[in-house]
């Protein structure tokens, strides 16, 4: 087996794994490739695997390989959303996971078609440093975002504090699905390649991989 098939088939393993160990079926959980500084061409190898749903996290990196690469693949866009990048980011990615502040709602007009799916992103661990919205705003933030009809909001997302050991993971993970259920969102963007396995046991929708499957970023 070459090395993109090889990974693959290593990550389904895994998902598959996980997926048992909490008795969740595997067909629930969408794999997104975060193809974050690869090439159209290392895309389009996992495209013809079979992949059809990818991460990006800066627009001028994507427009390009979205628009070399077929039609049915959906874009999910998970880095920093500027508010002056909000109806671009909208018109070229299906899936935005990254909506955080009122800004954001705001740049989106009553007229913007089509309806596009969005996460909230949480910061769990409470950092200075990272994005998200801080756990206890979450639900005034929420009642806001739900406002603009030209988005639909489907769940939670969190990146979370960098741990060694993925256990570490597991009560920021558990924290986020509680306060998903809390909002009824019926899905769940959580799990990176070092910890998705814990992520799916507390029940992630959406784990988005990296390094196990492109190798690391130059
Ligand atoms: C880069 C990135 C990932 C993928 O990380 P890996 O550790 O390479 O799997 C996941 N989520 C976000 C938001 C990222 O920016």
């Amino acid at each position: 087996m070459s090395g993109p098939a090889h990974r693959l088939a290593e990550i389904r393993e895994r998902v598959q794994r996980a997926a048992d160990s909490v008795g969740r079926d595997p067909a629930t959980i969408t794999l997104i490739a975060v193809s974050k500084t690869h090439s159209a061409e290392q895309i389009r190898e996992f495209y013809d695997l079979g992949v059809r749903d990818f991460g990006e996290n800066k627009l001028q990196e994507a427009e390009p390989k979205i628009s070399a690469l077929p039609t049915d693949i959906c874009w999910h866009y998970i880095g920093h959303l500027q508010s002056n990048k909000v109806r671009r980011v909208l018109s070229v990615f299906q899936v935005v996971h990254v909506f955080e502040n009122l800004r954001q709602r705001d740049a989106i007009s009553s007229d913007f078609s089509p309806v596009r799916d969005v996460f909230i992103e949480v910061n769990v661990g409470k950092e200075a440093q990272k994005g998200g919205i801080a756990p206890e705003n979450l639900a005034s933030f929420h009642e806001s975002l739900i406002e603009c009809k030209r988005i639909s909001f489907r769940g939670l997302m969190t990146i979370g504090p960098v741990q060694c050991d993925p256990e570490g993971m597991r009560p920021y993970y558990r924290e986020l699905a509680q306060r998903n259920a809390e909002l009824r969102g019926d899905w769940l963007s959580m799990g990176m390649s070092s910890d998705f396995d814990v992520a799916i046991q507390e029940g992630s929708t959406h784990i988005r991989v990296g390094t196990a499957l492109f190798g690391a970023r130059g």
